[in-house]
């Protein structure tokens, strides 16, 4: 599976907001962004000028980076936003917001998306009471998702837990922290998406 292989805090410079792609290290003096609030790259400290183009672009690879979907995939999931009732950048939002490896980051049952795929495609993660191995699953309301028991031991389930103590889980999730496993009793809104994004600017970019 194609993958992104570079320095991740880049991918958060080059776009200006924190993304939270470290786990941990997000919530720390040691962020990047914190440290370094410029676009990498040796032009990075100059004055960036966008056309319309750049600005709808960079608007796209935020939310893909946000949510860690590469190019292929990103635009299915446009393609099936386009299909449903309703705003397509707003139905976009939602099905990423939906996806198996966020619901879990959401949860506080990961550190981060990264670690939240890495579980699931490693066999951790129950939904409904069946291994589900498939990090873009679209989780469905009432879905009961849980670290399997074996797992919720682990030493990295365990650490992943401590760090994300303090997370606000969104209004939609129910979280049992102490059995790491969670429910999905609503479905997302737009006001639960906490990414500074235009999503119009996307729309904008893939009609053209
Ligand atoms: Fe982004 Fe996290 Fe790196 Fe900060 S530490 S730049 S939020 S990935």
């Amino acid at each position: 599976m194609a993958r992104h292989t570079d320095a991740v805090c880049r991918l958060c410079r080059r776009e200006g907001v924190k993304l939270f792609l470290k786990g941990q290290r997000c919530y720390t003096e040691k962020c990047a962004i914190d440290r370094r609030a410029y676009p990498p790259g040796q032009q990075g400290q100059a004055r960036p000028r966008f056309s319309e183009y750049g600005v709808q672009l960079r608007e796209k690879q935020k939310l893909k980076r946000f949510y860690g979907v590469l190019e292929t995939q990103f635009r299915n999931y446009f393609a099936m936003a386009g299909r449903m009732k309703g705003a397509t950048g707003e139905n976009l939002l939602l099905l990423l917001e939906r996806r198996l490896d966020n619901v879990l980051y959401r949860m506080g049952l990961a550190a981060s998306r990264a670690q939240a795929r890495q579980w699931i495609r490693h066999r951790h993660v129950h939904v409904g009471g069946h291994l589900v191995t498939i990090p873009a699953f679209l989780v469905r309301q009432g879905a009961v998702v849980e670290i399997k028991e074996k797992s919720r031991a682990s030493s990295a389930v365990q650490r992943a837990i401590a760090v994300t103590e303090s997370h606000q889980v969104p209004g939609w999730l129910r979280v049992d922290r102490a059995n790491c496993r969670g429910e999905v009793t609503g479905l997302p809104t737009r006001d639960d998406i906490d990414l500074s994004i235009n999503e119009q600017l996307v729309v904008e970019l893939y009609s053209r």
